[in-house]
């Protein structure tokens, strides 16, 4: 690939897979071009955990010393029935040496963005992407500005990672194919009394749902629930105080219906979405966005083939993981009550034989299959 760009790679999207995909590359060697249509950086809790995985692929460039350094060890998960504890898996005897940390999505933004200001590449904020063509060359981009003005621009390879409604995505004229649940889930980052262990993810079955509980920093916890009062139904010796957040969503399962086509990519959100159990939203964004920088790296020296290799290999990886965490989903939200009969006295019992524990470890840590950047 000989011709002169600005950049040669345009970002679209400066969420957690944006910024990865930037600063993977920056550190390649390969000059970037990063923009986001919001004015600022989100300020949302959202993705709480960070995995191994995402630990792994960081350590080289001094953010996942840094994650560690101002979140908190979670060691393991918690299932409740009532009052009793009916499973628990100890992540620190599953996967010795492999930690799970605890930190608000916004801070583990704020790293990356100080990673990649400190390679010399800042977020060009307040511009969107219009439209999107290409051909044999290169890619054509029309952005525009907060202040209202239109840029034409070309790349030779363009990532998308501007999340769910992607508009690389739609300009690419690719299904985002799956299915929604019907219910709202509801989500409250609340101050809270309790005798919970805080080093724990909290799981509780409820007759109309499930409830999850984490603590996020200090006496303030993430609960998530399905149910019709999650708030109400906290566990004996919880008593809840302030709201610092909350919000409310529905839960989808979508795969893009490819992630690569000719001098395009889709990664994160814009190419998988699932409900958040499991843990796997951003930090597989943020494994897309490794694989992507390898890919598009080796592709800027040779050909385009390289650059193909990317969707190769992901769209494995996407189907297997979402397909996972919807049965996983599908199973923990308790609907119908014949699900949730299974539920309640099945899964209890499924979790005490150590090859389930083994993979359910596995699924919460990232590490349910090889880190490959080839085929
Ligand atoms: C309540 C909640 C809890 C979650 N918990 C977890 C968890 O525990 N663990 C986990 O791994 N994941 C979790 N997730 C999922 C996680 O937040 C997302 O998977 C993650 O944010 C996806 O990152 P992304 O960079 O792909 O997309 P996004 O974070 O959505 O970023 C996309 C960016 O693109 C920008 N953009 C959009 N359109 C354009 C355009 N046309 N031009 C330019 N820029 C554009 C947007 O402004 C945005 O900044 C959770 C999500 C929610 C909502």
């Amino acid at each position: 690939m000989t011709a002169i760009f600005r950049a040669p790679v345009l970002i679209v999207g400066a969420g957690p897979t944006g910024l990865a995909a930037a600063l993977f590359l920056t550190h390649r060697g390969v000059t970037v071009r990063i923009i986001d249509t919001a004015p600022a950086p989100t300020s949302t809790s959202k993705a709480l955990l960070v995995n191994p995985r995402t630990l792994e692929i960081l350590h080289d460039s001094g953010v996942a010393a840094r994650i560690m350094t101002e979140g908190t060890r979670l060691t393991g998960a918690c299932l409740h029935r009532g009052t009793k504890i009916v499973a628990a898996i100890d992540m620190l005897a599953l996967l010795p040496g492999q930690p799970l940390i605890a930190i608000p999505q916004a801070r583990t933004e704020a790293l990356l963005i100080d990673a990649l200001h400190e390679q010399g590449v800042d977020v060009e904020r307040g511009v969107s992407l219009q439209t999107l063509e290409q051909n044999a060359e290169c890619v054509t981009v029309s952005l525009q500005h907060a202040d209202g003005q239109l840029e034409t621009t070309h790349a030779a390879l363009v990532f998308g990672a501007d999340g769910a409604r992607s508009t690389v995505r739609q300009q690419l004229g690719l299904a985002f194919e799956g299915s929604s649940l019907p219910e709202p889930w509801r989500l409250w980052d609340v101050q809270l009394q309790t005798t919970l262990d805080p080093q724990r993810a909290h799981i509780v079955l409820l007759p109309d749902g499930f409830m999850f509980l984490m603590a996020l920093r200090g006496d303030i916890w993430r609960v998530i629930g399905n149910s019709a009062d999650p708030l109400a139904q906290l566990p004996a010796g919880s008593v809840p105080g302030t709201v610092s957040w909350q919000s409310q969503f529905h839960i989808a399962h979508r795969l893009a219906s490819r992630v690569c086509v000719g001098r395009v990519a889709l990664g994160g959100d814009a190419a998988h979405i699932h409900s958040p159990l499991g843990a796997r939203g951003m930090n597989l964004g943020i494994e897309d966005a490794w694989v992507f920088a390898d890919c598009t790296a080796d592709a800027l020296d040779g050909s385009l083939q390289r650059f193909h290799e990317y969707g190769q290999l992901r769209e494995v990886v996407h189907h297997r993981v979402v397909k996972k965490i919807e049965a996983m989903t599908r199973m923990m939200r308790g609907k119908p009550a014949a699900i949730a009969h299974i539920r309640d006295w099945i899964a209890p019992q499924l979790l005490k034989l150590p090859q389930v524990r083994k993979q359910m470890a596995a699924t919460i840590s990232g590490l349910d299959h090889p880190l490959r950047t080839h085929p």
